[in-house]
């Protein structure tokens, strides 16, 4: 490695990511972005994206991430398909460690994202990827004429119950309550299809099943009674964890470890450092709101690049 410094690191490459290198690419900034193993974040695992501006038909996830990172590229960004393994924000030029190699930067976009979150079985764990899936996109296709079971009272839990029965014979949606949080037009939309069968007021306490999902057990709160259903599949749908263990104790957060960001800008708790996309925001993630503020950390960045070369 040599001792260059980067004008633009972006980590992360997902809508966020991948627009913040757009434009950063395109004020001539040579941005390098770190994309990680799994590069394109959520969008990778979704199908159709019918609320894109710009696609009048809709396109699939992967496909508008796979255009989006070609538009980077386009204007010089240039990759390193790894993971970020350590960083030190506490002076600059910034510090970025990919395994053994260190890479330096004047600025840094944080476009990390979010993951699904888990029960916390023991049985959830073994069996994911093997029936216990938190992404009916990705695998709903493998339980056709099969029964699932959905956890959550969420808009994904209502989105996933409803993907499923394109596929399933039965759908379980299991929510700990007895009211959904999700909105009103997608719980409607749940509990007109005659597929979906609603377990109210209850929680999955274990799944069961050797090399692959065979039943589950449920716990109803309320008794406490808990009963064993027979099932194939269960999806986990209980909302998202922000992708910020990196940058604990490093950089402002909120309690549940998103990074809090200035007013209506990018600008995080320490200067130089921004922040685009889920990883900062709890309420819209949206796709296209995730592409708005790294297009913002873009402008940012560069602009807070002209402000320190003033000096
Ligand atoms: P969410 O709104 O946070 O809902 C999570 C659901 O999981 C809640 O019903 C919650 O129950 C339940 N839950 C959480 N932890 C649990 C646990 N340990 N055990 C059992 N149940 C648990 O998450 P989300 O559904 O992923 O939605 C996130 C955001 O994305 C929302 O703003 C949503 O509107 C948006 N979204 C929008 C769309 C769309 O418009 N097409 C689609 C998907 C998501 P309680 O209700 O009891 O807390």
């Amino acid at each position: 490695m040599d001792n260059k410094v980067e004008n633009v690191i972006i980590i992360g490459s997902g809508p966020a990511g991948l627009t913040a290198a757009i434009y950063a690419a395109r004020a001539n900034l040579t941005p390098m972005m770190i994309e990680g193993y799994e590069a394109g974040g959520q969008l990778m695992t979704t199908t159709d994206v019918e609320n894109y501006p710009g696609f009048a038909e809709g396109i699939m996830g992967p496909d508008l991430m796979m255009v989006t990172r070609k538009q980077a590229e386009r204007f010089g960004t240039r990759f390193v398909t790894k993971n970020v393994t350590k960083v030190d924000f506490s002076q600059r030029p910034f510090k970025i460690w990919v395994d053994q190699d260190l890479y330096q930067a004047k600025t840094v976009i944080i476009s990390t994202g979010a993951s699904a979150k888990y029960l916390g079985l023991e049985n959830e764990k073994r069996l994911l990827g093997r029936g216990v899936s938190a992404c009916a996109t990705c695998d709903g296709a493998f339980f056709r004429n099969q029964e699932v079971c959905v956890v959550g009272g969420g808009d994904t839990a209502m989105e996933e119950a409803n993907f499923l029965t394109r596929f399933a014979s039965k759908v379980h949606l299991i929510h700990r309550r007895s009211e959904f949080r999700a909105s009103k037009i997608m719980v409607e939309r749940v509990l007109k299809n005659p597929k979906v069968s609603v377990i109210y007021n209850s929680e999955l306490a274990d799944v069961l099943g050797d090399k692959g999902v065979t039943g589950i057990k449920v716990r109803n709160l309320e008794s406490g009674e808990v009963s064993e259903m027979k099932m194939d599949g269960v999806f986990i749908a209980i909302g998202h964890k922000p992708n910020t263990d990196l940058f604990k104790d490093i950089i402002d957060t909120n309690e549940v470890g998103y990074i809090l960001t200035k007013g209506k800008s990018t600008y995080t708790s320490i200067p130089g450092v921004f922040a685009a996309g889920d990883v900062q925001d709890p309420i819209y993630r949206q796709a296209i709101s995730a592409a708005g503020t790294g297009c913002m950390a873009a402008i940012d960045a560069e602009r807070w690049l002209e402000s320190q070369e003033e000096h």
